[in-house]
C-alpha cells in the first residue's frame, strides 16, 4: 500500500494538507491525534492516560499508538493509499513498527515523506486561531484568511459546529513543540539519508503548499 507520510511541528498545517491529498488522489487520512481522540472517547482504562498525555503535550506509549495504527490499516482497503498524518514521531516508532504486520507494509513499501516546514512564532499564532470540525475532522483558522470557514464557526463539509482542541493553548504547544525537536526532527535525516524525503515550505498560503505537494505526488 502507498503511503505517504507529513512529518511537520504542530500546527504547520499536516491535516489540513492530508484532507486535501484525500480529495484528490482517494488516499485514505490516517492521524494518530484522531486514533487517540476517538480512544479516549471510548471511555475506558485507557481514556484518562491517553488525556493526559495529550493535555500535558506528551507523548503517548509508543505501543498504544502502533497497535492503534496497525488495527487501523488493517480495516483499509489494499488498494488505497494511505495519508499517515502524526506518525511516526520518533526513530524508535520506525524500528518498532517493522514488528505490526500492516504498519510495516504501509511505512516500508512505496512510502514518500513530505517535511513541512514552519517556524516557532508562525506556528504559535495558528494554534491561536486552529479550529476544527469535531464530526469530519477538517481544521479551519480563524486568523488566516484563506483557511477561514463559509459560516463563521460552521464546518463547510458538513455543517457541525466547529470546536478548539483544548490541547491548542501556549503551554501545551510549548511542550509539543520541544517534543517535535527533540524526538521528530531527527526523522528528517533519517529520511533524507533514504533518498524519500520532500521539503515544502507551509509558511506558505495553504493554496501554494498543496499546489507544491502535488507536484511532488504527480512525480512519484
Ligand atoms: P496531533 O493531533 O498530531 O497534534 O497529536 C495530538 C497528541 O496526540 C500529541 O500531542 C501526542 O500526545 C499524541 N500523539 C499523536 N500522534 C502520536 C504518536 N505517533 N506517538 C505518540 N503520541 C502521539
Amino acid at each position: 500500500m502507498k503511503s505517504i507520510i507529513l512529518l511537520a511541528p504542530p500546527a504547520a498545517g499536516k491535516g489540513t494538507q492530508a484532507k486535501l491529498l484525500c480529495e484528490k488522489y482517494a488516499f485514505v487520512h490516517i492521524s494518530t491525534g484522531d486514533l487517540i481522540r476517538e480512544a479516549v472517547s471510548n471511555q475506558d482504562e485507557m481514556s484518562a492516560y491517553l488525556t493526559e498525555q495529550m493535555q500535558s503535550g506528551e507523548l503517548v506509549s509508543d505501543e498504544i499508538i502502533l497497535k492503534l495504527l496497525d488495527t487501523k490499516l488493517e480495516e483499509i482497503s489494499n488498494e488505497s493509499g494511505v495519508v499517515l498524518d502524526g506518525f511516526p514521531r520518533n526513530l524508535e516508532q520506525v524500528e518498532k513498527a517493522r514488528q505490526y504486520k500492516h504498519l510495516n507494509e504501509t511505512v516500508e513499501n512505496d512510502t514518500c515523506v513530505i517535511y513541512l516546514s514552519v517556524d516557532y512564532d508562525l506556528a504559535l499564532k495558528r494554534i491561536a486561531g486552529r479550529i476544527s470540525c469535531p464530526k469530519c475532522g477538517h481544521v479551519y483558522n480563524d486568523m488566516i484568511e484563506d483557511n477561514q470557514p463559509t459560516v463563521k464557526g460552521i464546518c463547510n463539509h458538513c455543517q457541525t459546529v466547529l470546536t478548539k482542541r483544548s490541547d491548542d493553548n501556549e503551554d501545551t504547544f510549548k511542550v509539543r513543540f520541544e517534543m517535535y525537536l527533540n524526538q521528530t526532527e531527527p526523522l528528517i535525516a533519517y529520511y533524507k539519508e533514504k533518498g524519500l524525503l520532500y521539503e515544502v515550505d507551509s509558511s506558505l498560503s495553504t493554496a501554494e503548499v498543496f499546489k507544491q505537494i502535488e507536484s511532488i505526488v504527480d512525480h512519484l
